[in-house]
């Protein structure tokens, strides 16, 4: 039972970073198991706020190991950029370790994203652009490049150079591009061996001896359940796994190794990106919301969009903890709705006049308007808060309907983005 999983109950930016950094403390190892560039999480630690995107959040732990698994669409000038970037803030360097048998997301993937978002216009999928599904598209279709492919230059080339000539196609024909070059390709893949090198090694072998030798070991998803190209709000997924289920997989660990998973949830919601978002707010109430959520309003921590915001959506959410098979939930962001006489709660949905308490499908959802009831607000701000008795009886009233309708114990409750801001039940 020595590996927990941190994964969003959600659609991302649950807080994730920062339950990973508080977690982390008691874990040896973090490791990253999907996604790439594309995750924004935020961690305010006595240096400041860093907001990481493929390192995993333990790197802001000295002696904390950190594991870039198979399963991460690896952007090595990215990892380059944000390990420097540690630096110049006075960090020590991270112990790091990139799987052999990751994958390597290159320019082209980055290319090819923009330029299908650009080509969809109104009808985009709101990307972040980081090259994430083109990436994932290359790994399905086999013509993706493993980390440990970079050390034998001429079977990579072999490889390679029929791969192009579909990529080519389409960016002549769809984009109007000029066409990839094998040896600028090569070029890209020498450059991102030389940034690699220190770190490349079997994860999973290290992982699995790890854990024999009784070593913590903590999962870091990105995005959230409700961002699963399976179980969420197709098309408006992403392209990999966030799913707990899907951990040990993109860590290379046995799946009867996770004892834990804590899905990590908001007190309200918060949406980047396009899809059906039922509990949504517009106008003035949405404004109030945005700015006085998160750390300093809710943002996109890696594109600096606005976020869309609106009250806590309790089927989303429940369904989230039962696809993540959460063990336990981070409440976050409680302290943002001190504002509120009244606070909302989506209780079910109203999808063509029947009452839906399930969490349905996209092209229901669609159709999906929000049942609420009221919990009363505090009105207050929490102050120095170390047991959850301490905080105002409207405030526990309205965490305990919550559990009460998610089904999954709330453990831990954040009230704000620091590291003391949080608390154990
Ligand atoms: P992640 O992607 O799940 O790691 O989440 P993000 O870092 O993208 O977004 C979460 C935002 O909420 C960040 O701005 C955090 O600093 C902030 N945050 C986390 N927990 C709390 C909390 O309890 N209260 C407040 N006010 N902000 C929080
Ligand atoms: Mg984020």
């Amino acid at each position: 039972m020595n590996v927990t999983a941190v994964v969003g109950a959600n659609w991302g930016d649950e807080g994730k970073g920062r339950m990973v950094d508080a977690l982390g403390a008691d874990h040896d190892i973090v490791v990253r198991f999907q996604g790439g560039g594309n995750a924004g999480h935020t961690v305010i630690t006595p240096l400041g706020k860093f907001v990481l995107h493929l390192l995993p959040s333990g790197v802001l732990r000295p002696g904390t190991v950190n594991v870039i698994g198979a399963g991460v669409a690896l952007d090595a000038l990215l990892l380059e950029q944000e390990l420097s970037a540690l630096r110049a803030r006075g960090l020590p360097a991270p112990e790091l370790w990139v799987s052999d048998r990751a994958q390597l997301l290159l320019e082209h993937h980055r290319r090819l994203d923009a330029y299908e978002e650009e080509r969809l216009g109104a009808r985009s999928f709101g990307s972040t652009r980081t090259g994430i599904a083109p990436f994932y598209a290359d790994k399905y279709a086999k013509v993706g490049v493993r980390v440990d492919d970079l050390f034998d230059e001429d079977r990579l080339r072999a490889r390679l150079e029929p791969t192009l000539a579909p990529k080519n196609a389409a960016l002549r024909v769809l984009y109007a591009q000029p066409d990839l070059e094998l040896e600028r390709l090569l070029a890209e893949l020498r450059r991102a061996r030389e940034i690699l090198v220190p770190f490349v090694r079997d994860t999973g072998a290290y992982l699995n001896a790890a854990l024999a030798a009784g070593r913590r070991i903590l999962l870091e998803g990105q995005l959230g359940a409700l961002r699963d190209p399976d179980h969420g709000i197709h098309p408006w997924v992403t392209s990999s796994s966030p799913l707990a289920g899907f951990a040990t997989v993109g860590a290379g660990i046995p799946a009867r190794a996770i004892g834990r998973v804590v899905a990590v949830t908001k007190a309200y919601s918060s949406c980047v990106g396009a899809g059906p978002f039922v509990t949504e707010l517009a106008g003035n109430a949405g404004h109030e919301l945005r700015s006085r959520g998160g750390d300093a309003g809710e943002y996109g921590a890696t594109t600096g969009r606005p976020r869309r915001v609106g009250w806590f959506d309790a089927p989303a959410t429940r369904y989230g903890c039962r696809v993540q098979g959460a063990t336990e939930v981070a409440l976050t962001g409680l302290d943002v709705l001190g504002y509120l006489d009244r606070i909302p709660i989506c209780t079910g949905y109203d999808i063509d006049g029947s009452l839906a308490t399930e969490f349905p499908t996209t092209r229901l959802l669609e159709r999906a308007a929000p049942i609420y009831e009221d919990m009363p607000g505090w009105r207050t701000a929490f102050g120095d808060v170390s047991r959850f008795t301490d905080l105002p009886e409207p405030a526990r009233a309205y965490v305990q309907r919550l559990e009460g309708l998610i089904e999954v114990p709330i453990r831990w409750v954040s009230f704000g983005p620091r590291r003391e801001q949080l608390l154990e039940r």
